[in-house]
């Protein structure tokens, strides 16, 4: 059934609402209802947690649930559900499509992605871990690093140079890794903050099955741009209530800390770029037409990773003294990782630690303005002398 009408789609979500109780079934039960009514991604078609509907009412059933304080589904498989699914649904055969997406949209399958590698980060496209063909299956060797939640991860999203005498861009495939296949082997790396949010993950003969290919073989790389042009709208695009997140702490902590001469006019500025940014999000939310956004997800991140940390550095200058206590070092692995990193215990001190990484993951602020630079005010391209040669022929 084709359902494009916004009245039956907000009828869907409130008798889900009415029909399944969040607190007596649980996160996992409620998504999977969620997904079986077609209510988890619209645009997808029925059968595949969608009715075939415009991404536009997707909004309309997140408003709802979130006004029944119903958790997101981003926030149990953030990298699944902002970077994961897009990249299946756009690339994936309609067998992966049945075997992935429900597991991933319910949390009871985390996803990780699988891109940078010591020698390769803002120029992923340079990375060098090798696929081999092997009769129906692909053999992988290499390192990746950086790797968010691949310690809870059942299924990673990998890119690997399949052809090294194609150029750079040309030689790559894309495949989803089975992270428990036999080869596969998960080392933490410690963040400023104590935790080990991400990891290196090393990867020595591990099988996998051609049929976990997205996309063809050597176009790899269009498909981690549908990837990455997510992650930038999943990590800039979640559109927070009016003063909502950090700039509500900010608020917090002028009331404790603050006075009229200390800091209101800076915490003035910061409210009015705060609202600002969430009204640019809301438009940009409301431009994309697709389910893959285009460069407008570049802006949204670039201005919320720098607004991100400003925030946070007035809540540690006002706190003065308090604010020097690192209450707790001890070394963590959250099951959970978001630009804000695990807002559950986390004190102000780690959330501005927390905050220096929001300009480097998903692409460094020079790379975002690199991007806009190029894609939305054409202006002239940086020099890539290495853009055309054999991946083998670059020096490294
Ligand atoms: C908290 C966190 C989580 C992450 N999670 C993941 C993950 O789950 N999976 C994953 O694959 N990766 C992940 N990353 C890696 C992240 O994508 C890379 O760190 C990022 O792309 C930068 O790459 P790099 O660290 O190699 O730095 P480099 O690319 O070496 O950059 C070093 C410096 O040079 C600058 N620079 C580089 N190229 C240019 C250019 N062309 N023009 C101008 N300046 C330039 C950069 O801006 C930066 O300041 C994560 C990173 C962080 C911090």
């Amino acid at each position: 059934m084709m359902m494009t009408d916004e009245q039956e789609v907000r009828q869907a979500t409130l008798r889900l609402l009415e029909e399944v109780d969040f607190e007596k079934v649980g996160g996992v039960a409620f998504r999977g209802e969620q997904y079986d009514r077609g209510l988890a991604f619209v645009h997808h078609p029925v059968g595949l947690g969608g009715l075939a509907a415009s991404p536009a009412l997707q909004g309309v059933i997140d408003e709802l649930l979130a006004n029944a304080n119903i958790p997101p589904a981003f926030a149990s498989n953030p990298i699944g559900v902002g970077m994961g699914a897009p990249t299946v649904m756009t690339y994936g055969s309609v067998d992966l499509q049945q075997r992935l997406l429900r597991p991933l949209f319910t949390g009871e399958e985390i996803w990780c992605q699988l891109f940078s590698e010591p020698g390769a980060g803002s120029d992923v496209a340079s990375l060098a871990t090798r696929a081999i063909r092997d009769g129906d299956e692909w053999i992988l060797n290499g390192q990746k690093v950086w790797t968010t939640l691949a310690h809870v991860a059942r299924w990673g999203m990998l890119v690997a140079r399949s052809d090294p005498e194609a150029p750079k861009h040309r030689g790559l495939t894309y495949f989803v890794l089975d992270m428990r296949a036999v080869g596969v082997e998960v080392r933490p790396l410690r963040q400023i903050t104590g935790e080990a949010e991400f990891n290196e993950v090393y990867l020595t003969d591990v099988r996998i099955p051609d049929t976990m290919r997205l996309g063809d073989i050597g176009r790899g790389w269009s498909v981690a741009i549908t990837t990455l042009m997510n992650e930038r709208a999943s990590i800039g695009g979640v559109v927070m209530p009016r003063s909502s997140g950090a700039i509500a702490e900010a608020i917090g902590a002028f009331r404790t800390m603050g006075s009229p001469s200390s800091g209101l006019d800076q915490l003035m500025q910061l409210w009015c770029s705060t609202e600002a940014l969430r009204l640019t999000s809301l438009r940009a939310a409301a431009q994309r037409q697709q389910g893959n956004p285009g460069p407008e997800g570049s802006v949204v991140k670039l201005a919320n990773a720098e607004l991100n940390q400003k925030i946070y550095e007035y809540c540690i200058d006002i706190q003065q003294d308090a604010s020097l206590l690192y209450p707790d070092y001890t070394m963590r692995r959250p099951e959970f990782a978001g630009v804000h990193g695990d807002t559950s215990s986390r004190s102000m001190a780690q959330a501005f630690l927390r905050s220096r990484a929001n300009t480097i993951e998903g692409g460094t602020s020079e790379v975002m303005r690199n991007i806009l630079g190029e894609r939305v005010l054409g202006l002239p391209g940086e020099p890539r002398s290495d853009k055309e040669l054999p991946w083998s022929q670059i020096p490294r």
